[in-house]
This record gives C-alpha cells, structure tokens and sequence, in this order.
C-alpha cells in the first residue's frame, strides 16, 4: 500500500473511532442509534425495500460510503454550503460557545442581526472556507441531550444529529407504513448500518417484531460479530447480504482493522446451519485493495467450496465509487481513499468472470448492458 494512502487510513481509523460522551447513559431501554431510514430501495434485497441504518460497526473501511454509521456515539455532521453564518446566524454558537469558532470576514452583518430562516446556497458549492469551525473534541464529550440540543439550535439544517435513539416499536411503526409495497413488490425490512449484528438484542427483537408484523427481513453484514449474534438474528431472517471483501487476512487487517477469519467462519457456518437461507454475496470491488480477477476469483472459489447455488449462495461485486466522500467532510474527516479510480475495463472483466462462475446475483444481469435483460 503507497505510504500516503496507509497515513491517510490510520489518521482516519483514529479520528473515527475517538470516544464519544454518556450517550449510553442516556438512551431509552431497548433502544438503539438510527441514522436513517430509507424507503423505496431497489438494492438491498429482494423488491421494495425500507432500510434502516443502525450506528457503529467494528470495521473502518476507508471506503465506506456511510462514515457516519462507524462511530457507535451520536456525532454532529457540518455542511458548511448550508451554513448562514455569514448572513450573522449563531444559533449553534449560543447553544455550545465552546463547540464553535467563527470564521466570518469583516464587513458582515452582525452576529444576531438575522431573523434566522432557513436559505440554502449562500455558502458557494465548492467554497474552501467554511463559515465557522467546530470543535470536536468539545462535542465530543457532550451528551445525548447537549448534542441533539446543539444539532436541533441550526436554522438551516447545516447540522445534523447523525444518531437518534429509537425503539423497536417506534422503528417498525415507521417501517410498516411501507407495508403496501412490500405486499405488492415482495420487499420488507433490510436491517443495515454500521453493523447491525453489533446490536444483537436489539437486532434480534426487531427482525421478531418484523415477521410478527408480516413483514419479511433481511440485514446487510460486514460478517465480523460473534457467531452467537448472527445465530440469534438467522432465526428470523428471510434473507442475508453479506460482504466478503478479501481472501488474504494481512490485507483485509491492513484495511478494515481487523482479519477475515471470523467473517468467513460466520459465513460458513451458516451455510451449515441454514442451507435454504438466500445469502447474497457481495464484494466492494476497491483499488489497490482486492482490484485483481485472481482476488474475486479466490472468493468466488470460497463460495463454491461452500456449496455454491446448492447453498443458496449467489454473488455480486459492487464497482469503488466515491459517492461518501462528502459526507467525510461534514464530519470533520479526509476522504482516505484520495482520488483513487477503477478502471472499468477491469471491473467488467471481473463482472465476466463472475456471470461465467454460474453464481452471478439477478442484479448483476440486469446491470450488465451486454446481456439481454431477464
Ligand atoms: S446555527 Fe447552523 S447556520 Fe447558524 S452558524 Fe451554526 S451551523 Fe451555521
């Protein structure tokens, strides 16, 4: 790995994974950190699917596309082309003095002068100077309360609360209000994160509260949990999107933090243990890290070892893009992954050998323009 790229992942795994305040303290029983709930998916199992987003995963994937599920605390997002500083807004600064220092140039109106109301643009898209700073070890130490109350002080929505507590019942209240594309689509609930298997009892709850509703389940896993946790949410599961990133272990710790031995006894003990389960496979194809057919190739030789089709195992590679890299900096975080592409001739060479592995996901068909649509 090129030595910048190896700072710019460590500087990040440590900025990421910094200690957050009592929110722990503070959370409703039986509660979990949701960072959002997204309705209409087509991509993330089968038909309609609403997907929910639990905070904190284990691994730091410097490509992750959703940074601000890694965390396991509430945290405060910052787009600073929302931001009406410049036009005297300090709500945020009122809220928590110490959490931000303004950055206005003279000559703007004064701090309080505006009758706060939301005006989006005012910042230009690809201005370099942000109208305040904030300080995040001082927001770090806030609790659930301060924080949400600082988030919620922002007329314009240039903050955000990344992280609400939510109960089982207040999440499937929500999910079930879907019900009818789901009915019409085959969909349901897809659990995501973060790492949804990092919240066991809640997950297992809320997968039961789910089927108890009529609703089908699935969940999108790293894989790295205890096998106790996938084993309790397996109960009720209709199906299961599981990342296999890499088949060398030095390379999957150098990366995410953490080996693939645990993942990939996860998963193979599920295919023991629940053969009929539709487990779909899916690798983020990352340059510099598994961007070679031989590194698809040896997962692809894993999952037939594990009986393949026969297992109900189909399998998908998902093409790099840097679609999160926004979101880093509304964390206060670089982008790791720097300005790093994937050749397209190779990723088709890749989505070749798969659709020639005879386990190619239906999703890898109809993104395959060369082939007629089924
Ligand atoms: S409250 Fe919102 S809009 Fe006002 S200065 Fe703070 S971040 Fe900017």
């Amino acid at each position: 790995m090129q030595q910048s790229l190896t700072s710019r992942i460590l500087a990040d795994r440590e900025q990421s994974s910094r200690p957050t305040g009592e929110w722990r303290r503070l959370m409703p029983k039986d509660s979990a950190l949701v960072f959002n709930i997204q309705h209409y998916s087509l991509h993330d199992g089968p038909g309609i699917r609403t997907i929910v987003f639990l905070k904190g995963c284990p691994l730091r994937c410097p490509w992750c596309s959703n940074p601000e599920s890694q965390r396991f605390g509430p945290e405060v997002s910052y787009v600073a082309d929302k931001c009406i500083a410049a036009m005297g807004c300090d709500r945020c600064a009122l809220a928590c003095p110490s959490a931000v220092t303004p950055n206005i140039p003279s000559g703007s109106p004064s701090q309080g002068e505006l009758s706060a109301k939301p005006t989006e643009g005012v910042n230009p898209p690809n201005s370099t100077t942000s109208p305040i700073t904030l300080n995040r070890p001082t927001l770090d130490r806030l609790d659930l309360t301060e924080l949400t109350s600082f988030a919620k002080s922002c007329p314009s929505k240039a903050l955000t609360l990344e992280g609400k507590p939510m109960t089982v019942d207040e999440v499937l209240d929500v999910v079930e209000r879907d019900e009818v594309f789901f009915d019409r689509s085959g969909g349901g609930l897809t659990v995501s994160g973060g790492e949804p298997l990092a919240h066991r009892t809640f997950l297992t709850n809320l997968l039961a509260g789910a089927h108890e509703r009529g609703i089908t389940t699935a969940i999108e896993t790293c894989g790295y949990a205890p096998y106790a946790s996938l084993a309790s949410a397996a109960e009720h599961l209709d199906t299961i999107l599981f990342d296999i990133k890499s088949m060398d272990s030095s390379v999957h710790r150098e990366w995410t933090g953490f080996g693939n031995e645990r993942i990939l006894d996860n998963f193979s003990r599920l295919c023991v243990d629940h053969p009929e389960m539709p487990k779909l496979v899916r690798t983020p194809v990352i340059p510099g890290f598994n961007d070679s057919r031989e590194d698809i190739a040896a997962i692809i030789d894993f999952l037939h070892g594990l009986g393949g089709r026969d297992a109900n195992i189909t399998y998908q590679p998902l093409k790099y893009h840097r679609f999160g890299e926004g979101k880093y900096h509304a964390l206060g975080r670089e982008y790791p992954m720097g300005s790093v592409k994937l050749s397209d001739d190779l990723f088709n060479e890749i989505r070749d050998d798969v659709l020639a592995s005879g386990l190619a996901a239906d999703a890898l068909y109809h993104d395959d323009d060369r082939l007629p649509k089924t």
